[in-house]
């Protein structure tokens, strides 16, 4: 899951002060599930908003609506009209669903209401943690299911740094080791041997490449009309 931030009030106040109808966009997925941007952030959002506009004696209009997904195009159908008939559009979607939003009508500003944080997992009620940097060549199955690039400090791929005290990783006691887990999982699942091997230097070109990475599968794709009637070879 996306997890991610509402950013404060003031701040929201401050990107909003030039429009006079801005749209509080909530989005009903990710951001719904860590309660940040759903249907009812969105009320509780714009009611403050009108709130600040009733005391401050000012004459913005602030509307609300919440699709399904902000990242898929079909989904801000729903709302394109109403997307067209404000000033700014202000997301409490994640990046993705702020930038897809911003794509499909780009003469409207979009604004992010929220600070998008990590790929992270629940860890209980009102708690939740990151798990994934989305690096592109997954190892968990050669570390047992725990990511030693989010979750060791250091990112370290072969082994414990020798900074860990009673599991707890260096930084601070509230951390768990991550390297203490992989080996209690390992261990657990009888995969010990998994740390005898000395892993090689990491290729780090599916991380960090030169500009924006990119998934392309083509039995998936439409051929655009051009494509079409390109001949093939
Ligand atoms: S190894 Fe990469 S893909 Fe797998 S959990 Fe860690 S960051 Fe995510
Ligand atoms: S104590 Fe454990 S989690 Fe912390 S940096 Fe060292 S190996 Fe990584």
């Amino acid at each position: 899951m996306i997890k991610g931030e509402q950013k404060p009030l003031p701040e929201i106040q401050g990107m909003i002060a030039p429009y006079k109808r801005v749209l509080v966009l909530g989005c009903g997925t990710c951001v719904t599930v860590c309660f940040v941007g759903g249907e009812k952030e969105v009320a509780g959002l714009a009611s403050a908003l009108r709130l600040h506009q009733r005391l401050s004696k000012g004459d913005k209009i602030i509307e609300e609506a919440t699709v399904k997904r902000q990242c898929e195009r079909e989904f801000l159908a729903e709302v394109a009209r109403q997307i067209q008939s404000v000033d700014a559009v202000l997301s409490l979607a994640c990046a993705i669903g702020v930038q897809a939003v911003a794509e499909c009508f780009p003469t409207v500003p979009v604004l992010p209401g929220v600070n998008t944080s990590f790929l992270g997992l629940i860890e209980e009620p009102g708690k939740w943690s990151e798990v994934c940097a989305a690096c592109g060549d997954c190892i968990l199955h050669l570390t047992g299911g725990i990511c030693p690039i989010t979750r060791c400090a250091k990112s370290l791929f072969n082994g414990p740094c020798g900074g860990s005290v009673g599991g707890k990783c260096e930084i601070s006691p509230d951390i768990p080791c991550a390297w203490q887990l992989i080996y209690d999982r390992l261990a657990a699942t009888g995969r010990l041997h998994l740390l005898e091997e000395v892993r090689p230097p990491r290729e780090w070109k599916s991380f960090s490449a030169a500009g924006p990475r990119r998934i392309v599968r083509e039995e998936l794709r439409v051929p655009a009309e051009d494509e079409k009637i390109r001949p093939k070879g």
